[in-house]
């Protein structure tokens, strides 16, 4: 593990709860000068007092992405680790997304995390060192009914990753994907929320009610393969940190193996066992 010294701060977005909340007190516990950011700074007030340097950042607002990443520079000459965690999961049928929610679902998981990454990388390459740790997903690697603009957010992610690597390795920089499974965190509230209602008389009505169960019982606590906030954060200190990373870290059973058998399963035969976990779930 690389030393804080050898590294510079850490700027962590979506720090306001889940992940980004875990993950932010994971570097400062291990010494990191870390800047937890939040659209809503006020929610972040126990990080602050667990000694996190607390600025405002909504990842879809270039002044505020300048001004977050500016006021670090300025203390510290560089941002050392960028954790790229503030995401949300549109879900819903492909035909009843709206093309402004799916704009919008690119701009939070898709241009933020590019954009921070753009700004960000100057003052990383002057210095000659610097990582960018993507909280992806393994629904960056396999997708699903019910979640098409969600994981086509995940897909560009990772691949903007395998181009931007390479190109900024010369200069001492890496880039690290983290690919958790499910994990137990205010995600699940906000996906339900995200699926359109659009009325009794949409064909997909059903269908939606079944999708907002099985996702309700996917995220559970407890449930098959459900992590905590805290051990993906602490993959993603390891991802941060680690002397020679892997260029991804799947997290979890489902994240590991879900992708091998992706690829190994033909696609009509992924659609029906898809479809049927859908349809053998009762609507709440
Ligand atoms: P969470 O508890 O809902 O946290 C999401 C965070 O992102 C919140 O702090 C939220 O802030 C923030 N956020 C959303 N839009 C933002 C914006 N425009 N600007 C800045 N912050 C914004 O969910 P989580 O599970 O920790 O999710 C963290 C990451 O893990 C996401 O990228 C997600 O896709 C990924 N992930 C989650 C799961 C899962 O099952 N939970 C699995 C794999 C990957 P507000 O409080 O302001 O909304």
């Amino acid at each position: 593990m690389l030393k804080p010294s050898d590294m510079g701060p850490a700027l962590i977005t979506g720090c306001s709860s889940g992940v980004g909340y875990a993950t932010a007190l994971a570097f400062r516990a291990a010494g990191f000068e870390t800047f937890a950011t939040a659209r809503n700074s006020a929610q972040l007030g126990d990080l602050r007092a667990a000694g996190c340097q607390i600025l405002t950042l909504d990842v879809t607002d270039e002044a505020a992405r300048r001004a977050a990443i500016e006021a670090v520079e300025r203390q510290f000459g560089s941002i050392g680790i960028l954790v790229n965690n503030a995401g949300y999961g549109q879900y819903g049928p492909v035909e009843e997304i709206s093309l402004d929610d799916m704009r919008r679902q690119f701009e939070t998981n898709v241009f933020g995390s590019l954009r921070l990454s753009q700004l960000v990388l100057p003052a990383m390459r002057r210095t000659g060192r610097g990582r960018i740790v993507n909280v992806s997903s393994v629904a960056g690697r396999v997708s699903a009914l019910g979640g098409g603009a969600y994981h086509a957010s995940k897909f560009a992610v990772e691949a903007l990753a395998d181009a931007l690597r390479p190109e900024v390795e010369p200069f001492g920089i890496d880039v690290v994907n983290v690919l958790p499974g499910p994990i137990s965190t205010r995600f699940e509230a906000v996906l339900l929320k995200s699926i359109p209602d659009t009325g009794v008389q949409s064909p997909y009505f059903l269908f939606k009610e079944r999708l907002a169960h099985r996702m309700h019982e996917f995220l559970q606590p407890g449930a098959f393969g459900v992590m905590t906030a805290e051990t993906v954060a602490a993959i993603i200190l390891k991802a941060g940190t680690a002397k020679r990373p892997r260029t991804r870290y799947s997290v979890g059973f489902i994240a590991r193996f879900g992708p091998l058998g992706r690829v190994l399963a033909p696609d009509r035969i992924v659609d029906f066992v898809t479809r049927r976990s859908i349809q053998n779930t009762r609507s709440k």
